[in-house]
């Protein structure tokens, strides 16, 4: 028997990219899986992907910017399955913007779902992960332990989640909860066209990106979905208060 099957994981984000891969190798190891977004039609195929594979899955409608909905989707979490082992927290947005051009309502939208819905899911959910010694993993970004132009409140709101993580690791360590990050490089999603790319500039700024990433390659939301579950998983059980990259070595680079 798996380690981590019958277990119960929350995931945010789960209707797109890095969350919904996440969602997939969880339930494909027996885990339970709460898919958090507000995506009604995305979320419905992730989970019926899931169920058709003979896995859990339930389905969360919530806008993680609402304090009462994230209440509403810890209790549902709990209600249903009795507990909550893994807290992910994947939903985010992606904007660009200096500090001569970002406007307030940028760096707050950006705050919001990135760092306020990550903090506020921890809080409520942790009863839960103390009762059952189960951990959290974020997913920030290089963004958030390197300096890029032109991205500011994007990255200043990953460099706030890693901190949240360090922070918070050291604050549950005692009570045997793990929480730890992962900084991914670009990886092939929603996310930049999302965020106002069009398709041709995002094809241009994948065709960049490899020379950007040391390795000579973008990645894929499944890479990160592995790391995410081993960093859940009782294998990573030492493990915590770390921001772990995942960027084909993009963080080590320097311009020269
Ligand atoms: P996607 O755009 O593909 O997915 C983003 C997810 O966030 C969707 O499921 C979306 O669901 C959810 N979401 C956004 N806003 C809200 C909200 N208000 N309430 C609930 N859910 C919300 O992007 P990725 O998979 O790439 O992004 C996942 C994480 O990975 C983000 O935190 C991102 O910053 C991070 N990341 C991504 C990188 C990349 O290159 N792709 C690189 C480094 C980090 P819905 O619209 O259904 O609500």
């Amino acid at each position: 028997m798996d380690e981590m099957e019958g277990r119960v994981a929350l995931i945010t984000g789960a209707s797109s990219g890095i969350g919904r891969a996440a969602a997939l190798k969880f339930a494909s190891e027996g885990v339970r899986v709460a898919l958090v977004a507000r995506n009604e039609a995305r979320l419905q195929e992730v989970a019926r992907e899931i169920r058709g594979k003979d896995g859990e899955a339930r389905v969360i409608l919530a806008d993680v910017t609402r304090e009462a909905e994230i209440e509403r989707v810890v209790r549902e979490a709990v209600a249903a399955w009795g507990g909550i082992d893994v807290l992910v927290n994947a939903a985010g947005i992606f904007g660009t913007g200096t500090i001569e051009t970002t406007t307030l309502q940028d760096w707050d939208a950006q705050f919001n779902i990135n760092v306020r819905a990550p903090f506020y899911l921890i809080q409520r959910a942790l009863p839960y992960l103390i009762e059952r010694k189960g951990n959290v993993v974020n997913v920030s970004s290089v963004t958030g332990l390197r300096a890029f132009p032109g991205i500011l409140p994007y990255a200043a709101s990953k460099a706030a989640l890693d901190q949240l993580t360090h922070s918070v690791a050291l604050e549950l360590a005692s009570q045997g909860v793990r929480v730890n990050a992962v900084n991914p490089g670009v990886v092939v999603t929603q996310l930049h066209r999302a965020g106002g790319m069009n398709e041709e500039a995002y094809a241009a700024f994948l065709e960049h990106s490899k020379t950007s990433h040391p390795l000579g390659r973008v990645g894929q939301p499944e890479e990160v979905a592995e790391l995410i579950y081993f960093l859940a998983s009782p294998k990573a059980a030492w493990i915590t208060g770390v921001s772990y990259s995942i960027d084909g070595g993009r963080s080590q680079t320097c311009l020269r």
